[in-house]
């Protein structure tokens, strides 16, 4: 997540004096979304349970180790860009020649500053008409040292929960979709931000893109911080700058798929990059690893390290991720 502080310029800074709507008052404008929602039947149980029987904690685990084995992933280090190269050859590994898969590395800066990270999109084409209606899930790609503010880019910045480890999930999840031959009728978008930690630049840069371009995004998921589940496991849906119908929907995918229950808990700013997204209108929802205020105490320092995080809390996450996309994808 980032910091309240680094996120001043671009969202107003909290007082507690003032109410969220007053602080937000864009809140007002947010498009209703009867699209889906409201009152829907889950219907993917059957495609679901092989598919979330697939779920390998080992390979979470692996894919964890290989991004931690750069000495970090900071988004103006040579190793952010590094590691960043590495994952999208995963996703290019696993889509192989297929015509209906696109792995994109998306640059936000000139060549003038070429070691820069860029941010991957993964893209699953769609069928027929609704292949143009569009369902993302996208986490951080980077991550930062808050004790030495990463004055110097070599400094040692393992992020195994924050982020490896919502990368690792979508890698996964993105795996046993396309091994197992799931061809949705809705657009599938795997994506990978860039410079999360400094100001959310590559969620600000694709879901502008998209605004732009009119892309019909129906829905996204944030993951970030999948894999400390704290004293009692439990999904945290963030309740700021996200939609209450995306978040109720994840409330009914918990309750169905996993064995845990959800809270409702709120960051009190825009703390990762569903906020680019709800910013420009977009439908987006983010389910945590625990409560805000009791999570990851080891966040943005050298010790945000593999043994102090559970890759079956990372399983819940990619069980929900698998829900959250099949059930919205595969109907008509
Ligand atoms: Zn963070």
């Amino acid at each position: 997540m980032i910091t309240a502080a680094v996120l001043e310029p671009y969202f107003r800074a909290p007082d507690p004096k003032v109410s969220f709507e007053a602080r937000y008052p864009e809140q007002d404008n947010f498009p209703k979304f009867p699209w889906f929602f409201a009152g829907r039947k889950l219907s993917q149980q059957l495609t679901l349970a092989p598919l979330l029987e697939d779920i390998s904690t080992e390979r979470l685990r692996q894919s964890v180790e290989d991004l931690v084995k750069f000495n970090n992933r900071y988004y103006r280090s040579s190793t952010g860009r590094a590691s960043l190269i590495a994952y999208a050859e995963k996703f290019k590994a696993i889509a192989k020649d297929r015509p209906d898969i696109e792995v994109i590395l998306q640059e936000h800066v000139s060549a003038d500053a070429p070691r820069v990270q860029p941010s991957l999109i993964v893209r699953l084409k769609g069928r027929d008409a609704l292949a143009s209606e569009h369902i993302v899930v996208g986490t951080p790609a980077d991550c930062i040292n808050s004790v030495t503010g990463m004055a110097n880019v070599n400094d040692p910045c393992p992020g195994a929960d924050d982020n490896a480890s919502g990368m690792a999930v979508i890698l996964e999840a993105f795996r046993i979709l396309v091994e197992n031959d799931i061809r949705p009728l809705r657009t599938l978008e795997f994506m990978a931000y860039a410079g999360e930690e400094l100001g959310l630049i590559g969620s600000h840069y694709v879901s502008e893109s998209y605004r732009l371009e009119g892309t019909d995004v129906k829905a996204v998921l944030q993951l970030e911080g999948t894999m400390y589940p704290g004293a009692e496991p439990k999904i945290a849906l963030v309740s700021d700058f996200t939609h209450p119908e995306i978040s109720a929907f994840l409330g009914q995918l918990v309750t169905t798929y996993l064995d845990v229950p959800f809270v409702m808990s709120a960051c009190g700013y825009g703390c990762s990059d569903h906020a680019a997204w709800r910013q420009r209108g977009f439908p987006v929802g983010f389910p945590y690893s625990e409560t805000i205020g009791k999570d990851n105490p080891y966040a943005h320092t050298p010790q945000d390290t593999i043994d102090r995080i559970s890759f079956e809390h990372g399983k819940r996450f990619t069980r929900l991720t698998l829900a959250f996309l099949l059930e919205l994808a595969m109907h008509r």
